[in-house]
């Protein structure tokens, strides 16, 4: 029997426990081609602990190169450019046409930059390598004294991590030459329950907040919000709400009005069913949650499920997501907010807590010559 080719679009967060459980039960009647743009993809939970100085770029990254020659997938570094759903074939950014049987997307998101001149004077916290490359150029300035404003537009989890991890690294790097931070965003609160311990630590560090305007136009001298006041900043990054990449829509693939690819709960493409998807890049019908990571990774082990079964013709699983998740919100330093629902607590042992629970889940993508079980 010929195998079947799946086609796995992007190294997420879902796709890295795909290859790791074709890694470690074959399927011989399935031959996987892995696309991604980078070997190493990055732990979204770990991010934030990498820009601190908590963590090297091996430590938060997960190596694909590996992950896939295990699970026998043949690693294709580029980007999908074009999907042509009905055709059952994509099209790389370098031009290769590559044939599926089966695809499953793991695309990620990025911040949305369409605003008038955010492309031209920000930096999205994603794609990840740019946003680190920036953030490497911008430690240097300052260090050398050369920004003395820094602002952070979008006000949710990963906007106020992130800014207090730049916050704390630039405290250590040059403590004389740290830039004065700013967060804007269009929310009058941050996080639900973490509000309070969150808007302690920005204050602490000295943080101007612009709160319940959002940002609407950028230039080279920083943000003008809504009602038309201007915030100075040398240096802008966007950790604005998600958006889909364009091809997802122009696929042919049913999509919401966001432009996130709808699936059903066996995590499939109602439209097309040699389509699966995960992660960010989806939108699972009737189950509403936040864009995390924590929802990618648990969407891991049903996706290698349902794609083994769709290949091999046996029934697929169903997955429900779960209706609420730990969050645990790290603030510079090595504390962090842990918030369940309504609940929140923080402290020192909640930093440590974390780090326990992301060093795990990056070890177990580590080959090394023995992948974990799990
Ligand atoms: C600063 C920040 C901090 C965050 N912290 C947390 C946290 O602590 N906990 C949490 O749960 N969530 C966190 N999130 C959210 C989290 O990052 C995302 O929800 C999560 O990464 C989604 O996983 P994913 O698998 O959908 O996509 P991603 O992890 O983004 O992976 C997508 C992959 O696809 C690749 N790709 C992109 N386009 C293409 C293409 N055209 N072709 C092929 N490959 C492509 C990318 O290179 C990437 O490797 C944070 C987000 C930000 C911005």
């Amino acid at each position: 029997m010929t195998p079947r080719t799946i086609l796995l679009a992007g190294g997420g967060h879902a796709h890295v426990e795909v290859l790791r459980r074709f890694g470690e039960r074959p399927e011989r009647a399935v031959s996987l081609v892995l696309v991604s743009p980078d070997r190493f993809t990055p732990y979204s939970g770990m991010l934030p602990g990498l820009v601190a100085g908590h963590y090297s770029h091996d430590q938060a990254h997960i190596d694909l190169e590996p992950l896939a020659a295990r699970a026998g997938a043949r690693f294709v570094r580029d980007r999908i450019a074009a999907l042509d759903a009905d055709g059952r074939a994509a099209t790389t950014a370098s031009g290769e046409r590559i044939a599926f049987d089966l695809v499953s997307l793991d695309v990620g998101s990025v911040p949305d930059m369409r605003f008038p001149g955010a492309r031209e004077h920000a930096t999205g916290v994603k794609p990840v390598d740019a946003f680190l490359a920036r953030w490497e150029q911008v430690r240097s300035d300052a260090s050398a004294g050369r920004v003395g404003r820094m602002a952070v537009v979008g006000g949710g989890a990963g906007g106020v991590e992130v800014l207090l991890a730049m916050h704390h690294r630039l405290s250590k790097d040059a403590p004389a030459r740290v830039p004065r931070f700013v967060l804007v965003s269009d929310r009058t609160n941050l996080p639900g329950p973490a509000n309070r311990a969150l808007l302690a630590k920005l204050r602490a560090a000295g943080v101007e907040l612009h709160l319940g305007r959002g940002a609407e136009r950028f230039d080279a001298q920083g943000v003008t919000l809504a009602g038309g006041e201007h915030v100075a900043a040398d240096v802008v990054f966007c950790a604005t709400p998600a958006t889909a990449a364009p091809w997802l829509a122009a696929s042919g693939l049913a999509c919401d009005d966001r432009g996130f690819v709808r699936i059903d709960d066996h995590l499939r493409s109602p439209t097309h069913p040699q389509v699966f998807a995960a992660g960010d890049c989806a939108s699972q019908i009737g189950r509403v949650h936040p864009r995390s990571g924590v929802y990618a990774v648990r969407q891991g082990p049903p996706l290698a499920a349902n794609l083994r079964a769709a290949a091999t013709g046996t029934p697929l699983a169903t997955y429900v997501p779960q209706g609420r998740a730990l969050a645990l919100v790290s603030t510079g330093g090595r504390h962090a907010v842990a918030v369940w629902g309504r609940w929140s607590v923080a402290g020192r042992w909640v930093w440590r807590w974390k780090d326990r629970i992301d060093r795990r889940f990056v070890a177990r993508y580590r080959v090394d010559g023995k992948a974990r079980a799990g």
